[in-house]
């Protein structure tokens, strides 16, 4: 089994006006997620959680002031975004990017290349992506299309867990993989993520602003997450409670506190 450790974490990002101070986002994450396991991230919207997704995979706007963050024991901060990949780290982003000019297959099978230290063998790879591609109701003449090039958002999130289940990664996080989703995708994208739970026995860390995707996706352990940090930690009840309460018990005691 593999274990993400997000110990004590602090992250600053850079303003657009160079000259400003970078301001800190993150204020100490505590967090361990192992295979298996699913761990739903909630709060409200600028609390951070994109800020920790993007911290873990990598992102150079995004500056890690102290704190650490392993896989399996190995520093995860001093890897590369590509060597993060191949430790067995996948973001599924909030907003995926748009790559003009690359088709969906090409970058598939380069991303799988990278990430699998080989080139898959073309016949395993023409029907290992064409049955993916059909678990998630993804029309095979996208196979041609750019990525995510005037996709919807429904059809991004799709790419993004045709992703997951071919790059099989020992630790996926999604961030609000839900937004935008209609009942339909909601529910392709989910079964997506709950297939990749039983194939790979991965460990998740699903990052969410609604509750919605949780009658799909059940999560083990609920973080509510406010100001830069996790606030309090629970089961599935905790998720109840927000779905009742909103973030209004949890934001007022973080006022209360600063
Ligand atoms: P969430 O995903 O919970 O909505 P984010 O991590 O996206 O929150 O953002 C947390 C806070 O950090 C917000 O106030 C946001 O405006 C700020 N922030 C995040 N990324 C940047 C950036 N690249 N430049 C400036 N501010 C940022
Ligand atoms: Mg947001
Ligand atoms: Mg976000």
């Amino acid at each position: 089994t593999s274990v993400l450790e997000v110990k004590d974490l602090h992250v600053r990002v850079a303003q657009t006006d160079a000259t400003a101070e970078p301001i800190n986002i993150l204020k100490g994450v505590n967090l361990t997620v192992r295979s298996g396991e699913t761990h739903a991230i909630m709060g409200p919207n600028g609390s951070g959680k994109s800020t920790l997704s993007y911290a873990i995979a990598g992102h150079p706007k995004y500056e890690v002031t102290s704190g650490s963050i392993t896989l399996d024991g190995e520093d995860v901060l001093a890897m590369s975004v590509d060597e993060r990949a191949r430790a067995g780290l996948f973001l599924a982003m909030q907003y995926p990017v748009e790559v003009p000019g690359v088709s969906m297959s090409n970058f598939l099978r380069t991303a799988v290349t990278a990430v699998r230290g080989e080139a898959p063998k073309l016949r395993h790879w023409v029907k290992e992506t064409k049955e993916a591609m059909k678990e998630l109701e993804i029309d095979p003449a996208f196979a041609e299309r750019s990525v995510n090039e005037g996709f919807s958002g429904g059809e991004k999130k799709r790419h993004e867990i045709l992703q997951l289940g071919l790059l099989k990664p020992k630790i996926a996080i999604l961030d609000e993989t839900d937004s935008g989703l209609d009942v339909d995708a909601l529910r392709i994208v989910s079964e997506g993520v709950n297939r990749y739970k039983e194939r790979e026995h991965g460990g998740i860390l699903l990052i969410t602003h609604y509750t919605r995707i949780l009658r799909y996706i059940n999560p083990d352990f609920v973080h509510v997450f406010v100001d830069g940090h996790v606030v309090e930690s629970g089961g599935s009840e905790l998720a109840d409670e927000l779905e009742e309460n909103g973030y209004v018990r949890f934001t007022q005691a973080a006022q209360a506190g600063a």
